[in-house]
């Protein structure tokens, strides 16, 4: 579900038409819709209505733009931040440290540090080695740091290799055999108190079962750890949902199916539940437009060239994924076309023999899913300056990210005098 759609054959951002947007800010540009995303936060927490409390913990590397935590934070939610850079983000757009946990497989010294100092929820430790760093680290500072660990149930996700990460093989977590023994340890040291368990097992999910045998593994180690003399009050649940790229696909399990799921198997726990959803919040609120800058002859099909490219939307490149690509003002014609970006590199590639509306230059298209690892993910390979982002909320709209300029790009460098 999402606030995309053609009004008067123009397609609009909720009540605002894309191409005042274009014409305002120029393309490419990522604009987003706030009503999509606060429906989304509402759908999942109504979906774990039954749940005791549970702490939705937005996942902020999906799109970690301040306007979106500022709507995310207006709607209760917390956040799951991977870095110290994430961490400040949230805090800066509000987010109280008590919803904030710290997720990821190489944490610093220094990042501890500050969250130590911020406050947070909970660390989910990913190694003993990790464990033994931080509680150098909190005893220094003569704090105690509230910990779980991320253990890693080895469960195929089903998902793209890049973003699956419950295997055994995956660099994520502690194996799920090993737990026991590595909270034990943990307890043997300073300055940490684990108090919580920690599983997510990939991305782009489109079925339960391999999160419903994961989840089932915790059940089991909660208990063994609890035998053992852990006070676990804490479990974390991770995200993963998948959400509809392809409309053709099938539709990944709905958030109230997810949310029967975790009930039923959680039943029995007495733990405060925490998810770390990224994609399914603000996935569908985003799209990338672009327009066609020439269409160009092909062997087979012809180009559709856009001014869009795998630096602005890495997705399809990187995990060969799919964006679902229409026209702002569909005329009514189709096509059969590759849609490619400027780029120097075949990778450059957003659709192979795509079955599209027609498409011409000048022409403004949008590629659809674009609010979650699309932004985030943008580089300046070729020299491309970093896309705006603008926000639309019912008849308003605001640049969130300003466009960079090629004059930053280069004053960014130095030339060392010997070169001068
Ligand atoms: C990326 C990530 C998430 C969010 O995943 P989604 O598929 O976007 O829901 C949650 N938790 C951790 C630890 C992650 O690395």
């Amino acid at each position: 579900m999402d606030h995309f759609h053609l009004k008067g054959g123009v397609l609009h951002c909720e009540d605002v038409p894309l191409p005042a947007i274009a014409e305002a800010v120029g393309t490419p540009v990522y604009v987003y819709s706030a009503a999509t995303m606060r429906r989304h936060a509402r759908v999942f927490r109504e979906a774990l209505a039954g749940l005791d409390d549970p702490l939705v913990a937005y996942a902020v590397k999906a799109n970690p733009n301040a306007a979106v935590l500022a709507v995310l934070r207006d709607e209760g939610l917390g956040a799951d931040v991977v870095s110290g850079g994430e961490y400040r983000r949230a805090r800066a757009a509000g987010i109280a440290p008590e919803k904030i946990v710290f997720s990821g497989v190489g944490k610093t010294a220094e990042e501890m540090r500050l969250v130590l100092d911020g406050g947070l929820c909970q660390f989910n430790l990913e190694s003993v080695e990790e464990a033994e760093m931080l509680s150098a680290v909190a005893s220094n500072m003569g704090r105690t740091a509230p910990v779980a660990f991320r253990v890693n149930p080895d469960v195929e996700a089903g998902s793209h290799a890049k973003i699956s990460t419950g295997a055994a093989h995956n660099k994520f977590g502690i194996p799920i055999g090993e737990a026991v023994a590595a909270y034990a340890r943990a307890r043997s040291l300073p300055g940490l108190d684990p108090q919580g368990v920690a599983v997510h097992i990939g991305s782009q999910l489109t079925s339960l079962a391999p999160l419903e045998s994961a989840f089932r593994k915790v059940g089991e180690l909660i208990a063994d750890l609890r035998k053992a003399g852990h006070d676990i009050v804490k479990a974390d649940l991770g995200g993963g949902l998948g959400i509809p790229y392809d409309p053709e696909a099938p539709l990944p399990p709905s958030p109230e199916l997810y949310g029967r799921m975790v009930a039923d198997v959680t039943a029995d726990w007495n733990v405060r539940l925490i998810f770390e959803p990224g994609r399914l919040i603000v996935g569908n609120a985003g799209v990338l437009l672009t327009e066609v800058i020439r269409v160009k002859p092909g062997a087979t099909d012809p180009f559709v060239i856009v001014d869009a490219a795998m630096n602005d939307l890495m997705r399809p490149s990187l995990y060969d994924a799919w964006h679902a690509i229409d026209a702002v003002t569909p005329k009514g014609t189709h096509m059969t076309a590759n849609v490619v970006g400027p780029v120097c590199e075949t990778g450059d590639t957003f659709a192979t023999a795509r079955e599209m509306d027609g498409a011409r230059a000048g022409d403004l298209l949008v590629f659809r899913t674009a609010g979650a690892y699309a932004a985030t993910m943008a580089s300046t390979y070729n020299s491309r300056p970093l896309t705006p982002e603008v926000m639309v909320d019912g008849g308003r709209w605001a640049v969130v990210r300003e466009r960079q300029d090629v004059e930053s790009l280069i004053r960014a460098d130095r030339i060392p005098d010997w070169l001068a």
